[in-house]
């Protein structure tokens, strides 16, 4: 049992962590190794990130797990395993594997389906994974942050994802009733635990907060394009009135790099919107997502030009990183 003593010094930590912005590993070290396998989220607790991001889809029994799409195919064997197991559309999806069956897969550096070529040439080979590389379930990622934490005296946070919540509902599967309570259970409940729950999707934001009760931190994702795919209008939602509206429910936004900062044409100076200003005068947070070394915004000259443009030029709060060493670095040296 943790003391109250416990409980007050893991909140005091939590809020020295975060007086700087913070360095959220994106799917783990996932510019080093292949995205959310569990050595992917060691490698960037020691490489000093301050959250560890993890992305949740269910499996065909109820499993939440640690996967960035719905699909199977671009970042597991599963077309070799289980070749029958193809929809209409031909995608193998989590939700039609047990996870009995699902452990079986390998993990791999993405790759596209159709060709098998991965899509960061310059990152971990995909034909070479271990066998130790599987998904994960959350419950095995939050029992390894937890035990990195204690054996490093470190309290690295936790920003799970619920992906497509509207869709696994078509489906007959309840993803946010089914994570909220193993987030309770493993001690991410207010808003001083070390976590960000976040979604792409309005009414689902809404729905954790007024419904499902959720009362930890809470992020809206806004995609770089105008509308979701599940109706989530990301336009009107970066207007100060939209933004009003939103901090009722949330407590930051997670919006694309494209929606802060771009650089119109190679050489030029960058050019900044006002989202991060209309966001902070509702007092909500501004982790914008992502920054990655092999893939900079257009006509952006380099990775540390786009940090100083985000941390240095538009004051965000925190940043979702595949490099979560260049980023902590570039953070250190600016102090
Ligand atoms: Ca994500």
């Amino acid at each position: 049992m943790k003391t109250l003593a416990t409980f007050v010094m893991i909140a005091a930590t939590a809020i020295a962590q975060e007086s700087k912005p913070l360095v959220i590993a994106h799917r783990g070290a996932s510019g080093y190794l292949p995205e959310h396998t569990l050595a992917a989220k060691v490698y960037a607790h020691a490489l000093g990130a301050d959250f560890l991001e993890q992305d949740i889809v269910l499996t065909k029994d109820d499993v939440p797990v640690v996967l960035h799409d719905i699909y199977l195919d671009t970042v597991t064997d599963v077309a070799k395993r289980f070749p029958d197991r193809k929809r209409a559309d031909g995608r193998y999806y989590a939700l039609d594997l047990t996870l009995a069956e699902l452990k079986q897969l390998r993990a791999a550096e993405r790759f596209n389906a159709k060709t098998g070529a991965p899509v960061y040439a310059q990152r971990y080979p995909s034909g070479s994974s271990p066998s130790e590389f599987r998904i994960a379930t959350l419950e095995e990622e939050l029992q390894l942050i937890a035990g990195l934490n204690r054996s490093t005296g470190r309290n690295v946070g936790v920003y799970p994802e619920i992906k497509q919540p509207k869709w696994h509902r078509a489906q007959g599967h309840d993803i946010s009733r089914i994570v909220v309570p193993i987030l309770l259970r493993y001690g991410y409940a207010a808003k001083t635990d070390a976590c960000f729950l976040q979604c792409f999707e309005l009414a689902e934001v809404k729905r954790l907060r007024q419904e499902i009760g959720w009362r930890g931190r809470l992020i809206m994702l806004i995609e770089g394009k105008a509308k979701g795919d599940d109706g989530t209008d990301y336009a009107q939602l970066c207007t100060a009135a939209g933004l009003r509206e939103l901090a009722k429910v949330a407590d930051g936004i997670g919006p694309a790099i494209g929606r802060i900062v771009s650089w119109p044409t190679a050489g030029a100076a960058p050019k900044f919107t006002d989202l991060v200003a209309l966001a902070h005068a509702e007092k909500l947070a501004v982790h914008p997502y992502t920054i990655r070394r092999d893939d900079l915004p257009k006509n952006c000259p380099s990775v540390d030009a786009l940090h100083a443009a985000l941390f240095r030029d538009a004051k965000i709060d925190g940043v979702f990183s595949d490099f979560t060493d260049l980023t902590v670095a570039w953070l250190r040296a600016e102090k």
